[in-house]
This record gives C-alpha cells, sequence and structure tokens, in this order.
C-alpha cells in the first residue's frame, strides 16, 4: 500500500537508530521461502494449491486495549496472533499452510519486534506454516493474521451439520482464559498455581489443529470457542437448526481450579460457560464415534468430554444437578462489555 500513513522511516523510540519500513520487514519477519512459490518481498505471496484440496482462509486482529493489554509479553502476543487463526483452521478441520501479518506499530522497537516474531515463528514452526507476506504501517498497535490452508474438496468440518441424537463435545478445560482475565482486574482471588495456569490459557493458547484434522469424517458441526461455550455452541445449533441440552458437570474445567470455584462458584460457573479467548474446539458427533473419540483423546493427550446431546428444541439448555439453568450467561456482555 502507499505509505501516506507513514511520516517517514518508522523510527525506534530514543531514536538511536531508524529502521526503516523495509529494513524492519527483512529483519524480523522476511526468511527463507519454503512451501510458497513466491514469499515476501514481491507485490503479491504466489502459492501452488494441493490438487484436489480447497482452499480455507481466515483473518483475525488483535487490538490492544480491547484483545490484549498493551504491555503484554511480545513473545506470548505474537504466538497468540497465529494461534488464534490456526484455531480457525483447526475448527474448520483443515491444514494450515501461509499466514500474512498486517501489524501497526506505535514505534520500533527492535526488542519488542526480535520477541514478537520469535514467538509468531516459533508457532509457525510447529505448525508447518509460512509467513508469505503481509503490511507493516504506523499506528496504534495492532496486529492481524490472515491464515490460509487446505482440505480435501468437500471434506472441511462447517456448523451447520449438527442431528438431533448427536454428542456434544468440547476438546478441553474451558474458563481459564477468562477467570485469568477476571484475576487481573482483581475481580476473583486465584492462588498463585491457579493464576498460572489460567494466564496459560490466556496468553499461549494451543491450537487444536491435530484435532480438527482427525474429526473430518467423524464430527457432523465444529466450532472454535473464542466467545465462549454458549454464544459459540449456538452459531452450531443456530447454523444446524437443532437445540441442545449440556450438563455443567461434564464440562471440564483445569484441576487447579476446583478451590476457586469453592470460593466465586458464579463467576466461575460463568467463565466456564461463556469466557471467552479458550480456543478450544466444541463439535458433534454420533453416538456410535464415542469409542473412536475416546482412543482419539488417548492419541492426542487432550481431555475430549462429552458435554451433552442435540435436540430438536432449538434451544440450549445447561443442567446443574439436572435442574435447567433459569438464565445463560452471555459471554459479551459479562467479559468484554
Ligand atoms: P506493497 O507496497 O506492494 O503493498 P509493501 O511495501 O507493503 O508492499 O510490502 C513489501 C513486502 O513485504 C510484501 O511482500 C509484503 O507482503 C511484505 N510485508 C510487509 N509487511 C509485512 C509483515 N508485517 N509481515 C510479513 N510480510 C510483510
Ligand atoms: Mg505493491
Amino acid at each position: 500500500v502507499a505509505a501516506a500513513a507513514l511520516t517517514g522511516p518508522i523510527e525506534a523510540a530514543g531514536a538511536v537508530s531508524t529502521l526503516s519500513e523495509f529494513a524492519l520487514i527483512e529483519r524480523f519477519f522476511r526468511r527463507s521461502s519454503r512451501s510458497a512459490v513466491l514469499g515476501i518481498g514481491d507485490d503479491a505471496a504466489l502459492l501452488a494449491p494441493t490438487a484436489g484440496c480447497e482452499i480455507a482462509v481466515s483473518v483475525d486482529m488483535l487490538v490492544a486495549g480491547r484483545h490484549f493489554f498493551p504491555d503484554v509479553d511480545p513473545r506470548a502476543l505474537g504466538h497468540k496472533a497465529l494461534a488464534v487463526n490456526l484455531s480457525d483452521m483447526a475448527a474448520m478441520g483443515a491444514q494450515p499452510r501461509w499466514a500474512l501479518l498486517g501489524a501497526a506499530l506505535p514505534d520500533v522497537d527492535s526488542d519488542w519486534l526480535a520477541a514478537f516474531s520469535a514467538g509468531l515463528f516459533a508457532l509457525a514452526d510447529e505448525f508447518g506454516v509460512e509467513l508469505v507476506g503481509g503490511d507493516t504501517t504506523r499506528g496504534p498497535l495492532n496486529v492481524c493474521v490472515t491464515i490460509i490452508g487446505e482440505a480435501p474438496s468437500g471434506r472441511s468440518l462447517r456448523r451447520s451439520g449438527a442431528v438431533v441424537g448427536d454428542r456434544v463435545w468440547v476438546s478441553g478445560p474451558l474458563g481459564g482464559a477468562a477467570l485469568a482475565l477476571q484475576a487481573l482486574q482483581g475481580r476473583i482471588g486465584l492462588t498463585a498455581e491457579q493464576r498460572e495456569a489460567c494466564e496459560r490459557c490466556l496468553l499461549w493458547p494451543q491450537p487444536r489443529v491435530a484435532l480438527g484434522l482427525r474429526l473430518r469424517g467423524i464430527a457432523t458441526s465444529c466450532i472454535d470457542i473464542s466467545d465462549g461455550l454458549v454464544g459459540d455452541l449456538g452459531h452450531i445449533l443456530e447454523a444446524s437448526a437443532v437445540g441442545a441440552e449440556i450438563d455443567l458437570a461434564a464440562i471440564p474445567r483445569l484441576a487447579t481450579l476446583d478451590r476457586a470455584a469453592a470460593a466465586d462458584k458464579p463467576l466461575v460457573r460463568d467463565c466456564i460457560l461463556a469466557g471467552g479467548d479458550d480456543y478450544e474446539l466444541c463439535f458433534t458427533a454420533p453416538a456410535d464415534s464415542d469409542g473412536a473419540l475416546a482412543a482419539l483423546a488417548v492419541e492426542l493427550g487432550l481431555a475430549l468430554a462429552a458435554i451433552g446431546t442435540i435436540t430438536a428444541s432449538g434451544r440450549l439448555v445447561a443442567r446443574v444437578d439436572g435442574v435447567p439453568m433459569p438464565a445463560l450467561p452471555h459471554g459479551f456482555d459479562h467479559f468484554r462489555g
């Protein structure tokens, strides 16, 4: 893009050295191209899709002060910027291949950029993803990753295939990230151990890509839990025109949270049901897949848990000790409002 937003080269805070936009890209983001026909450095990247595959593409923006604290560990931010996008590929059952990074930076801080790119590339390497382009500008801190993946034609997972009688599954503990946020904002007291476990969920989410790939042909629908179970399962129910009954006690939670649950039950419950940012998968599968999923849980080392059943009611009902909750918490109002 034209550099109208830049008043000149982006300058280092303290202005000991200046780094041009292009030197910055060269130093922190350009690496030799491996899986792209043409990577960073031209007006566009060139990618050769695998024969017989459809392209899955998605974008997620993280804005300072909205999605993360401006003083967050930049390595964790680099990790999370890519992780939330890998999670979208996982939810689609797509193999992530390439990524683009849009970044608005208030200034150039070499240490910050080195840590940010180290966090991003560590995760990219783990998942075999290549950074093939992006855009860099001066502005309020904001990072926006576009991810491109592939799935064999017609085989990707969607939100729309849940069938009455299917079981509802989640891929791991919920509520940790939201509880970390509540603790950071002083709304709940956690032990050091609980806080560390919850902050790991908030800062270092682990995208369930391997699971998503293996759910092709098993799951009837799938979504990643970015905005909370109630809202995200709600998207599956709406897209599939069904309802669901879930049992609160069946939803996995971090082992360390049992004592926090005793201390502040409604808040912990709300975090589990409606807390965002966990990036576990929620999916549905026919009951005759129970054995296959139990085996998959062991193979992948995941705490896959069946938490309920798809119904014809068109509504989501959550039961506590068998009794339906009168009202369900909404993630957006509660945690982002
Ligand atoms: P253009 O002016 O044609 O839009 P740019 O000057 O913005 O191109 O970028 C030059 C090259 O660097 C392009 O290949 C672009 O994709 C890449 N690039 C720019 N910013 C980033 C970034 N933050 N991460 C990765 N690649 C980037
Ligand atoms: Mg150009």
